[in-house]
């Protein structure tokens, strides 16, 4: 093996960009699945994780380049979702993420989203390549499965060329303006200082080889240091889910370090840290969405990155967007509940203050749509945070709930919304009291929520 081979893991890349550009079908297309005609109104509500094994990238490649030296064990994608209200799921999935792709349909040029993954990916200083999608779309593209983008390119009429060219550079002006450098990746001479693009097909492929390549070569060329496999476990929840067969699950990915079958592992929780064991490691087959429902592989141990299913007791208190941590031999479990209970800060400092307009003093609760009713952020006007202060009343809204997946978010059904109501509220001034930690009383809390439902 190539020097490398065995010490670097999988990229993690997240798909990102405004809501039907073709994520998805872009996942589906390199999987062979269908999982975007499997979605309601064919929008992804959750995120997904699929590995994709090197051996496979390197077949889909090969007459790209035959002899690319790959020298990861694969590839680890996120698929994110691109409605507007997700804006907080978007940026759990990207932080993630080692590299990313923004999805942007060649026939709409950027759209809002486009813009504020684009903004997300420059805060948090990812790297990203350009996906322009739907190049099928141009009036009279004659299809060619699957082929590397400057050969389908050549076998299009003039007519053909000098369209896409036109949309080309109009979506690289628009970029421009956003003050971001582009170019075709393979006229990219400033690689680094201009970012890639790839036009791709989804539906017939064209373009794909060329951004799985690019992909690869991209993150082991620039993040050798990031991608060296470390033997220190390094483990996010992505969500809290009821499995058919395993009871309240986690799904999780591995971005470093090794999981085993028995590891003892603690995570933090509104009811304080959780010690638990890992029952078992489940995958879904190799190319596989981690959330389509199916049969699961078994695993003793899952090197990283890998998206796991986790069974076990006590998981559904788990919270999406928080750390697992193993405790090994010599560890002293009370340190690492501590190293768990710090991540009830990141949970909290989700809470944001730039949330709706100044007028009426308003509390959104944004129900996580990743785990069963926990809330996935708060966002507070000013003037509700200075009411809340004075103790005066706060109205909540509480986004998102709709009755029909009561049983599936909630694990339990709800007689009427009062109830609905109450059980979210419990749980919401748990995070309020955490967010606030001293300043008021639960009984001050319950003075100061007046609750408004929005169904
Ligand atoms: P997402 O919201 O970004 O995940 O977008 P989807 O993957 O759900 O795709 C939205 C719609 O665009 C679906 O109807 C897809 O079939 C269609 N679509 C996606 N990619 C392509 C493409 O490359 N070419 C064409 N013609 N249609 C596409
Ligand atoms: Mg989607």
């Amino acid at each position: 093996p190539h020097k490398g081979e065995e010490t670097l893991r999988s990229p993690i890349c997240c798909v990102m960009g405004h809501v039907d550009t073709g994520k998805t079908k872009l996942l589906d297309y390199i999987r062979g699945t269908h999982v975007q005609e499997g979605e309601a109104r064919g929008i992804t509500q959750q995120i997904g994780a699929t590995f994709f094994p090197v051996e496979n990238i390197r077949d889909r490649t090969k007459e790209l380049k035959a002899d690319a030296r790959l020298n990861v064990p694969g590839l680890l994608v996120i698929d994110t979702p691109g409605h507007e209200s997700f804006t907080n799921l978007r940026s759990h999935g990207s932080g993630l993420c080692d590299i990313a792709v923004l999805v942007v349909n060649i026939m709409h040029g950027l759209e809002p989203q486009t813009i504020e993954s684009l903004n997300l990916l420059r805060k948090r200083n990812t790297e990203f390549i350009v996906a322009l999608n739907k190049i099928d779309r141009l009036y009279g593209w004659k299809t060619q499965p699957n082929a590397p983008i400057r050969k389908a390119l050549k076998q299009q009429s003039k007519d053909v060329q000098n369209e896409f060219d036109r949309r080309l550079i109009e979506v690289i002006t628009q970029l421009k303006e956003q003050g971001l450098n582009t170019e075709l990746y393979y006229k990219n001479k400033d690689m680094g200082e201009t970012f890639n693009i790839v036009p791709t097909s989804a539906i017939s492929g064209e373009g794909i080889p060329d951004l799985l390549l690019l992909l690869i070569q991209w993150s082991q060329k620039t993040m050798v240091e990031k991608l060296t496999f470390r033997n220190v476990v390094q483990c996010t929840v992505l969500e809290v889910k009821v499995t058919k067969g395993h009871g309240t699950t986690i799904d999780v990915v591995l971005v470093n370090g090794v999981l085993h079958e028995g590891d003892q592992i603690v995570f933090c929780s509104l009811q304080g840290p959780i010690v638990t064991t890992i029952r078992a490691l489940l995958t879904p087959h190799p190319m596989q969405e981690l959330r389509v429902k199916g049969t699961y592989l078994h695993h003793k141990a899952i090197k990283a990155a890998q998206g796991i299913k986790i069974t076990g007791q006590g998981l559904e208190h788990a919270i999406a967007g928080t750390s697992l941590y193993v405790v090994r031999r010599d560890d002293d479990l009370e340190e690492v509940k501590e190293s768990a209970m710090q991540d009830m800060k990141s949970v909290t400092s989700r809470i944001d203050r730039s949330g709706e307009g100044v007028g009426t003093p308003v509390c959104v609760l944004q129900k996580d749509f990743t785990d069963i009713g926990r809330i996935a952020s708060i966002r507070f006007n000013e003037k509700a945070v200075d009411h809340a202060k004075k103790g005066q009343k706060v109205t909540i809204k509480i986004v998102g709930t709709n009755p029909e997946e009561q049983q599936k978010m909630h694990g339990r059904h709800f007689d009427n919304d009062d109830q609905l109501v109450s059980h979210i509220t419990r749980r919401s001034i748990d995070v309020l009291k955490a967010y606030y930690r001293d300043d008021l009383s639960m009984e001050d809390w319950k003075l100061v929520l007046k609750l408004k439902t929005l169904f």
